[in-house]
């Protein structure tokens, strides 16, 4: 839940555009008298629901082909994929953070169509990655899988945009768990290289160490960058394990991120449960300005 009275801008999220309900729950006004609500609420549904209707008109698809496949995790259960697609021209694909790409692909005879975060930054020209989970039999995921070096996949156009630049922030935190680590790559990347003031503390959830992707990447991300704080967990740590231990609680958020009276914003991406504990006890413990990417 956001306020909307504080982040305007952030009402455009891809949320509006992939969840018609979405709207409606973001569009509330925290403050004000109950007609000031309501009709900023009108206002907004209209605005969203017009760029919904844009979104349907003008949105693209092109053809990537696929230049690499790398193993971010082996060995798992379900391991993930870093697949790194061409952009032959840098200015039909600009990807903003928390942006997300559909692939549409033809599988056993069926279209197919899956959305996923970009985790490669503005700054790479020439390709895009995508971070891909591979659950068992699954569609897309499997399919990916075994796509060969030099196939083509039908990709919709990036669309969402959180622009945390445009709000005064000085403190963020990330909730993360397995594969949702992939949309806040290009914003900790982003927050790294523009020197601003900005601290960023990060929980992320797994299962096994091995489970953990991007992991040498993260710790020295936090060596060079003093203002980024990483911490792991893991629900089935082995022996060696000297880190958290068991599932994100309410107490580990209250720990773990940055303090409700700092303002800051907060990213959330994991499985559907760990996103749900996240967002109520972050409303308990009095934040406002959070996001489920
Ligand atoms: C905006 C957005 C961004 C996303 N970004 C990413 C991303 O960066 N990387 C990524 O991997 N996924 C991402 N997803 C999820 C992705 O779109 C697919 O839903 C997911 O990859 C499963 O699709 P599939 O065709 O491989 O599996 P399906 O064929 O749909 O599922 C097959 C089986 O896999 C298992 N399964 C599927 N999803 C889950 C799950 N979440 N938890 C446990 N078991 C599951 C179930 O057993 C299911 O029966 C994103 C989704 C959205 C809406």
């Amino acid at each position: 839940m956001l306020d909307c009275s504080l982040y305007p801008d952030l009402l455009v999220t891809k949320w509006h555009v992939l969840s018609p309900r979405c709207p409606f729950k973001t569009a509330k006004l925290h403050c004000g008298t109950p007609k000031m609500k309501t009709f900023a609420s009108v206002v907004r549904c209209v605005r969203v629901w017009f760029g919904y209707l844009v979104f349907l008109i003008t949105r693209r698809t092109s053809e990537y082909k696929l230049i690499e496949r790398r193993d971010l995790t082996s060995g798992v259960t379900n391991p993930v994929i870093l697949l790194r697609f061409e952009v032959p021209d840098s200015t039909k694909f600009e990807n903003k953070i928390f942006d997300s790409v559909g692939v549409s692909q033809r599988v056993n005879g069926r279209m197919v169509n899956r959305y996923y975060s970009v985790a490669s930054s503005a700054e790479d020209k020439g390709f895009f990655d995508l971070m891909i989970k591979v659950y068992p039999n699954s569609k897309m995921g499997t399919h990916l899988q075994q796509l060969k070096v030099g196939a083509s996949v039908t990709v919709l156009n990036p669309i969402g945009y959180l622009d945390y630049l445009s709000i005064n922030v000085n403190h963020i935190g990330i909730i993360s768990g397995g594969v949702g680590l992939a949309p806040f790559v290009h914003l900790i990347r982003h927050v790294m290289k523009s020197q601003r003031n900005i601290h960023i503390k990060m929980l992320f959830a797994n299962q096994t160490k091995q489970d953990i992707i991007m992991h040498d990447q993260l710790v020295t991300w936090a060596q060079e960058f003093p203002n980024f704080v990483v911490h792991f967990i893991l629900s089935r740590p082995d022996d060696s394990w000297t880190g958290l231990k068991g599932r994100i609680t309410s107490e580990l958020i209250q720990e773990y991120m940055p303090s409700a009276n700092l303002n800051p914003l907060i990213g959330i991406c994991g499985p559907a449960d760990l996103n749900k504990l996240a967002k109520r006890s972050l409303y308990d413990q009095g934040h406002r300005n959070y996001y489920v990417v």
